[in-house]
């Protein structure tokens, strides 16, 4: 193996390449110089195999080809000279490899393109120094570059739309579900093997008792895990708390979750939460319904939500999935209530 910095004589130096292997092909016009290992020799420098071939062959004036995988250049680079094509490969290492700060010389280095012009960044020193290699291998560069963005641009619009698509789908296990206690925020993405929803992994946190800032670094971290928005985070902590057995307590439970509750339901997110809120009321209508009132009056004692998102709720009759005649009943039964809101708020 040969150290990639020609300069460097230390046996022990820890950046090494195979020399180049290269085997002459053909006659006559038709003479050419296949280099058998080009891809070995560019993954130890981390540039791509076209680059090397584009330096070394533009340097000599002479046309490459990519036949059947096999990189060459047309002529006999081997009998003058058999070190000719390897002093070439460590002209562009200097130009275009190695970190050209100061004495640093790290061959460690990517590429980017400021103002047109081809930079190295040093991953040792963070040094940000100029390539100087020829006009044509500068461009194939920035060839490359470009389309390695590209394809990150087209990877990251991939990833939205697919965020797109796991929104649409909460918004349906919203609307659809007829029971609250079985409405549990999936995992929406088909697999195999199927993932503990968010809420019941929540839900054991919670009922492990541990500190409400446990809870809270919690929901962020499902947040990461599942992709969600900020929005889901309202659902996802109020169906963690208000499940079908919890309907009789509805009320009580409000003042030991309010802390958790508050702290995801900023003023956007009260009118989710209403929605929420009469979803689940809907879902255990028995009970929530005479005392939907109360209930309502201790998420504004609460702090969670405000006087302007529980009269918006009431004004405005939305069913999503809901039966409009109940919608239209416990707004009736709020009425006396929302009468008293409007006199004294
Ligand atoms: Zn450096």
């Amino acid at each position: 193996m040969l150290n990639v910095d020609p300069e460097q004589t230390d046996v022990y130096y820890r950046y090494k390449m195979p020399p180049l292997a290269c085997k002459v092909e053909g006659r006559g016009n038709g003479i050419k110089t296949v280099i058998l290992n080009i891809k070995e020799v560019a993954d130890s420098l981390q540039r791509p195999a076209e680059i090397l071939i584009k330096s070394m062959g533009t340097d000599l004036g002479v046309a490459m080809k990519l036949e059947n995988d096999r990189w060459s250049l047309t002529g006999d680079h081997v009998k003058a000279d058999p070190l000719k094509l390897q002093n070439r490969l460590y002209d562009f290492i200097r130009r275009g490899v190695l970190c050209r700060y100061k004495g640093c010389r790290n061959p460690e280095t990517t590429y980017l393109i400021e103002k047109n012009k081809l930079l190295m960044r040093c991953k040792a020193c963070s040094a940000k120094t100029e390539a100087t290699v020829n006009d044509k291998v500068y461009a194939s560069i920035y060839r490359l570059e470009n389309e390695a963005l590209q394809a990150e641009i087209a990877a990251n619009k991939d990833r939205r739309s697919k965020d797109e698509r796991q929104e649409e789908k909460w918004a349906e296990s919203t609307r659809m579900s007829s029971s609250y206690a079985q409405q549990d925020l999936e995992e929406p993405e088909e697999s195999a093997v199927r993932r503990e929803s968010p809420v019941s992994i929540l839900r054991s946190v919670v009922e492990s008792g541990v500190a409400e800032t446990v809870i809270v670094d919690k929901v962020f971290d499902l947040k990461q895990e599942f992709g969600m928005q900020e929005k889901d985070m309202t659902k996802l902590v109020f169906r963690t708390y208000f499940m079908a057995e919890s309907a009789p307590n509805a009320c009580m439970l409000i003042r030991s979750c309010a802390p958790v509750l508050r702290r995801f339901t900023n003023r956007n997110q009260m009118s989710i939460l209403m929605e929420e809120a009469e979803h689940y009321a809907h879902s255990n209508q028995a009970i929530m319904f005479s005392k939907y009132p109360i209930f309502l009056f201790e998420l504004m004692e609460r702090g969670v939500v405000n006087e302007n998102a529980v009269l918006t709720w009431h004004e405005s009759v939305r069913h999503r999935g809901l039966q409009k005649e109940l919608c239209v009943e416990l707004r009736g039964i709020c009425e006396p209530f929302m009468s008293l809101i409007r006199r004294f708020c």
